[in-house]
């Protein structure tokens, strides 16, 4: 044959999701019909036993079964419900009702089954299987320090923008 995979490996590579910002700026798709089912910014983490990715919303296309069903193997204590892409009926995930504790983090989110699931990168305008990345979220203290650093920077700019109108005032004989 004389296609060769040289061609997808080279593109895959090029997809290099080394900032918290490439994960935010990606749109995830139905792995059948490549309907949008979520996007990044809904993504809140990665469970790593059920091989899903951690979702606080999904789009309108995805469907909660009314079937309840119970985890096998590992997660066998879990009772959880489908979730269905409503194009093409295929199932993309699931919501837990019922699981062991150490896992409660993951209960009221929608888990998105990996395997399913395809995404496509804004930045390298590249769409990968979600099973090739992973969605691990930062410590919740980077994330704090990260938005206390930037509040901090638009305070500042506030102030100055401030110190600049006051100056104007003075200037024009307008002191308040
Ligand atoms: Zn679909």
């Amino acid at each position: 044959m004389e296609f060769n995979d040289s061609m997808l490996m080279r593109r895959e590579a090029e997809v290099n999701l080394s900032t918290e910002s490439d994960k935010q700026w990606m749109t995830l798709h139905c792995g059948q019909c490549n309907t949008v089912v979520g996007d990044g910014l809904s993504i809140c983490g990665e469970l790593t036993p059920m091989d899903s990715i951690m979702c606080l919303k999904v789009t309108n296309d995805v469907a909660v079964s009314d079937e309840m069903e119970v985890h096998k193997g590992d997660m066998a204590q879990c009772i959880y419900s489908p979730l269905m892409c409503r194009c093409c009926h295929s199932t993309v995930g699931k919501v837990i009702h019922s699981l062991p504790a150490r896992l409660a983090v993951s209960r009221s989110v929608f888990l998105l089954n990996k395997a399913n699931i395809s995404c496509y990168i804004l930045n390298s305008s590249s769409m990968v299987k979600a099973s090739t990345l992973t969605f691990d979220l930062k410590p919740l203290r980077d994330n704090m320090r990260e938005v206390h650093q930037k509040f901090k920077t638009q305070y500042e700019r506030m102030l100055r923008v401030k110190s600049r109108m006051s100056d104007r005032r003075a200037a024009c004989g307008k002191v308040l």
